[in-house]
């Protein structure tokens, strides 16, 4: 097995800067106004300009940056992994821009318009009333509340036509084919992206080298299992070359997709353990969430990350009959059994 490794050190390009990673391939690390500070944007070069895969979060920096890069970069297309603003956020701006198409999974692409025009439970209101019967506490669900449509805001404007992306599709980009391997538990129907001739894997947000994906309940399917679905996702990449280079979304490239998956699979069971633990004793997610992240979290966008996984692990663990839950005064509270 490969041991995990940064084939290339520390370094990483400054914000907004392009870098060459192998020949065709440039990364474009792109900054965020948010905790999660950046994104790495990968442009492949293409028979009549460039791919780039993800796009980043509509703000005026990133829209800056574009401006400059596309001098030297012109888009032939925009290959998106999921539905997320900080991946897809600028492809309504960039197809008005350049006319390159977005090409998305159906999943992904119909999970964004919902998310944006706030349709069904792919909503606040729906998410807040999730959380509050998942325990959350009033001051938290106020800041949710008041934080209001960040999907919209980050991408306000979404390309009225989409090129549909399928699992084992192959990508010609180039003089080489991507495979489409598709995920879930993170967002409804990632798509990453695996070119055999040269062992390199697109992987998006379904594996980082530093820190542990999200894997949400959403309220639009409050008793998902996102969980075992990333788990079971991540085996696919397991059967990938362990030489296989990992082009991640956040942090920096790296081989070992063994070794990360190991730590990984690792990494939830210890968290399950934990809950397993404490559930001894009634919780409810919101009682756990401090715990499972060992901080107090009071921003607004790490309490959606954080609810959403506390829930997910408990959806899982329930699932498995190792926990009950049992509704009180509209409070979902759990318990081992
Ligand atoms: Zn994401």
């Amino acid at each position: 097995m490969e041991s995990f490794r940064y084939p290339f050190g520390k370094s990483t390009p400054d914000f907004g800067q392009v870098a060459t990673v192998i020949p065709s391939i440039q990364w474009l690390r792109m900054p965020l106004p948010f905790v999660l500070n950046h994104v790495n944007l990968w442009l492949i070069e293409d028979s009549d300009g460039w791919s780039c895969i993800d796009t980043g979060v509509t703000w005026d920096r990133g829209k800056a940056i574009w401006e400059t890069v596309l001098e030297t970069y012109p888009l032939t297309r925009q290959i998106v992994t999921h539905c997320h603003p900080d991946h897809v956020g600028l492809s309504g701006w960039l197809q008005q821009k350049t006319g390159a198409p977005l090409w998305m999974t159906q999943g992904e692409y119909l999970s964004a318009l919902a998310h944006i025009n706030q349709t069904g439970n792919c909503s606040i209101p729906a998410m807040l009333a999730l959380f509050k019967h998942h325990g959350l506490d009033d001051t938290r669900l106020a800041a949710l509340r008041q934080r209001g449509n960040a999907m919209k805001a980050g991408c306000p404007v979404l390309p009225d036509t989409y090129h549909v992306m399928r699992e084992g599709d192959q990508i010609a980009i180039g003089r080489h084919r991507w495979e489409v391997i598709t995920g879930f538990g993170h967002a409804y129907e990632h798509a990453a992206f695996y070119c055999a001739d040269r062992h390199i894997l697109i992987s998006g947000d379904m594996l980082l080298p530093s820190i542990s994906t999200n894997v949400p309940v959403a309220a639009c399917c409050p008793d998902g299992n996102p969980l075992k679905d990333f788990l079971d996702s991540l085996q696919k990449f397991r059967k990938l070359p362990d030489s296989t280079l990992v082009l991640p979304s956040h942090g920096r490239p790296f081989i070992g997709i063994r070794e990360r998956v190991d730590f990984l699979e690792q990494h939830h069971k210890n968290r399950c353990d934990l809950v397993l633990d404490l559930c001894r004793q009634p919780q409810t997610a919101y009682s756990i969430m401090l715990p499972l992240f060992e901080r107090d979290i009071t921003d607004a966008h790490q309490c959606q990350f954080a609810m959403g996984e506390a829930i997910a692990h408990l959806n899982y663990l329930e699932q498995q009959s190792l926990i009950v839950r049992i509704e009180e005064g509209g409070i979902f509270h759990y318990l081992r059994k």
